[in-house]
């Protein structure tokens, strides 16, 4: 500490060196951190000046649409719009929700999440979203689950990997919940029996835009950063994302919590 210059950041490692002896390597990380942070910065104000410009441009499009007697092609033409305004909304929601989790790295708020009513309220939002399509969607855990952490990240989350697991399931498909606490850690698992994943993309799945088939990543409505937003908000909660899948039978993600933060759980 008394060599590091307050602008300084570092990095140490210790490796066992000769007998008994230790190799002590700092290296000066200063610029990468700095670069890290420009970038952050960047996404951040980006993201929100977009925001408005975009807001005005759907304005726009909804009074054109109210217009009486549109020709067939003009309205073709606006609802492509609405559609792709949609789909940048959700892109800037996205970017804004991950710089907001990668950059206020310690202020987590800690509070008493009730799992079992948030899974109950995240799967009736997925209910309404199923509308036409014929997912079965099934809940069942220890009701009397409670977890110290962040309650809108936590449904953020869930709510992710609910979404991916209806968007990349055929209907038909079923996709059920799970929230347990065995003597190891608290588990939530998402299982679906849709498309499945091959292991060869796993390590990478998390990666902000990383995506296993672009093309028809993009025509299902997803921004690509779904993934990293469940794994920044698992990394602020001492927890772990597990991912097994098989193509063609289907995947099942598992956010794996620390004992510590278990509150109350079912006698
Ligand atoms: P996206 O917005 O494209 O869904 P995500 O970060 O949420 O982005 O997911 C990254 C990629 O992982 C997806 O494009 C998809 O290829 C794959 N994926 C995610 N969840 C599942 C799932 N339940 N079943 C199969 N593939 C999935």
């Amino acid at each position: 500490e008394g060599i590091r210059h307050p602008d300084q950041h570092l990095q140490f490692q210790i490796h066992p060196f000769g007998q008994g002896e230790r190799l002590v390597v700092l290296r000066d990380v200063t610029r990468v951190y700095k670069l890290e942070q420009m970038r952050k910065d960047f996404v951040a104000n980006v993201s929100h000046e977009l925001r408005t410009p975009l807001t005005v441009v759907r304005g726009y499009i909804e009074t054109l649409s109210d217009a009486p007697s549109i020709p067939p092609a003009w309205a073709r033409a606006l609802t492509a719009m609405q559609g792709q305004c949609q789909r940048m909304t959700a892109l800037i929601n996205d970017l804004i929700t991950l710089t907001k989790l990668e950059t206020d790295e310690r202020e987590i708020r800690q509070e008493a999440v009730d799992i079992g009513p948030l899974i109950q309220t995240i799967m009736s939002d997925a209910q309404a979203l199923n509308g036409e399509s014929t997912h079965t969607l099934i809940h069942k855990g220890d009701d009397n689950l409670v977890l110290r952490g962040n309650e809108k990240e936590l449904r953020s989350a869930v709510s992710n990997l609910v979404f991916n697991a209806m968007k990349y399931s055929p209907d038909g498909c079923k996709i059920e919940v799970q929230y347990t606490a065995n003597e190891h850690d608290v588990v939530i698992s998402v299982s679906d029996t849709g498309v499945g994943i091959d292991p060869k993309h796993l390590p990478r799945l998390t990666e902000r835009f990383y995506r296993v088939d672009g093309g028809r990543a993009t025509t299902m409505g997803g921004t690509g950063l779904g993934l990293a937003i469940v794994k920044h908000v698992l990394l602020r909660h001492d927890a772990q994302l597990r991912i097994s899948s098989k193509v063609g039978k289907g995947s099942t993600f598992s956010c794996h919590f620390p004992k510590a933060r278990l509150i109350k759980r079912a006698k």
